[in-house]
């Protein structure tokens, strides 16, 4: 088995007249995980998928799909993409849809069933696409990505437009698909989806990786002490020489602590041991979804 990773680009570049739509872009999605692309609109989420597929050409950099150029036929074999809506017959069955797609691509009609029930649409197999729900079109799209039984599964936005109950149907799926030795890329504006169904997770804004890791990872630097201490200046040069604090900055007549919750008591000891009067001392921890507005810029706006 090829052991290069199934995604890798390296100063990924993609630029459309004057707008850099993807940014030096060096991404590694390694064999097995969920790899949760984040990023809001724009922020060039599906311009990198479609390079990665061979539909659009890098203006710079390079990318590697299973050790294979982007859109060479022997990487294309092993990958599933649902990145457009796929083109469904309308009055052919969800079943009907598949066999036609498994013909074209060259595999056997039991593939069909397989794709079929690992999206839960084997009971309305026979219903003719247009009578679908937009979950169950989408699960077909997902099924139809699936007949080669891909090493490597691409989804763009695939919750993008449904309805609450077809938005945990779809992440139920993905992390049932996720399990086995496949890899899953997915992107997504929505933090609150790749932080259920993703291994780790990239962060995309104005085309850059501005952060990468896994939710515990990335949760990481998202905590801080607030201390009301007198007096501040001093506080602030002892707190400061102190093992593993990251950051101390006075605001509010408060010093806020950049360091792990479980330091807190530690923190108070040093200043009441150089005789400092601690009147206050608070864990903050911001959410993921701040961490995330923070790093996507979405705040400023
Ligand atoms: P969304 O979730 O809205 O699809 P995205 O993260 O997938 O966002 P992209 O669609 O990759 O973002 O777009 C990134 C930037 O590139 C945007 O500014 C977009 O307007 C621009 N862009 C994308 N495709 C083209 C194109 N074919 N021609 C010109 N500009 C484009």
């Amino acid at each position: 088995m090829n052991q290069s990773p199934p995604v890798e680009t390296r100063g990924l570049t993609k630029r459309y007249g004057g707008t850099l739509a993807v940014d030096g872009l060096d991404l590694t999605v390694r064999r097995g995980e969920v790899y949760g692309f984040l990023g809001p609109n724009g922020a060039g989420k599906t311009t990198t998928l479609r390079m990665l597929l061979g539909l659009v050409r890098p203006t710079s950099g390079t990318a590697s799909v299973l050790g294979e150029p982007p859109g060479s036929p022997k990487g294309l074999e092993r990958v599933g993409a649902l990145v457009e809506s796929p083109a469904f017959y309308p009055y052919l069955s969800g079943r009907d849809n598949l066999r036609v797609l498994a013909r074209y691509a060259g595999v056997g009609r039991e593939r069909v069933e397989e794709a079929l029930r690992a999206v839960e649409l084997s009971g309305r197999a026979k219903d003719r696409f247009r009578k679908y729900s937009l979950g169950m079109k989408q699960r077909l799209g997902v099924a139809a990505a699936l007949l080669k039984d891909p090493e490597l599964l691409i989804l763009d936005e695939p919750t993008n437009g449904l309805d609450p109950k077809g938005m945990a149907e779809m992440r139920e799926l993905i992390k049932r698909l996720g399990r086995g030795h496949r890899t899953v890329l997915l992107s997504s504006h929505l933090l609150g989806e790749v932080e259920q169904v993703c291994d780790r997770i990239g962060v995309i804004r104005g085309g850059k990786l501005v952060a990468e890791g896994t939710v515990a990872g990335l949760r990481k630097g998202s905590y801080g002490l607030l201390v009301r201490v007198e007096p501040l200046e001093v506080a602030a040069g002892i707190v400061r020489r102190i093992p593993g604090v990251e950051g101390v900055e006075e605001s509010n007549g408060l010093l806020r602590v950049a360091i792990e919750p479980g330091r807190a008591a530690e923190i108070n000891r040093r200043l009441v041991l150089a005789g400092l009067r601690v009147s206050e001392l608070r864990v903050t921890e911001r959410t993921l979804e701040e961490v995330f507005l923070e790093l996507t810029g979405e705040e400023e706006r």
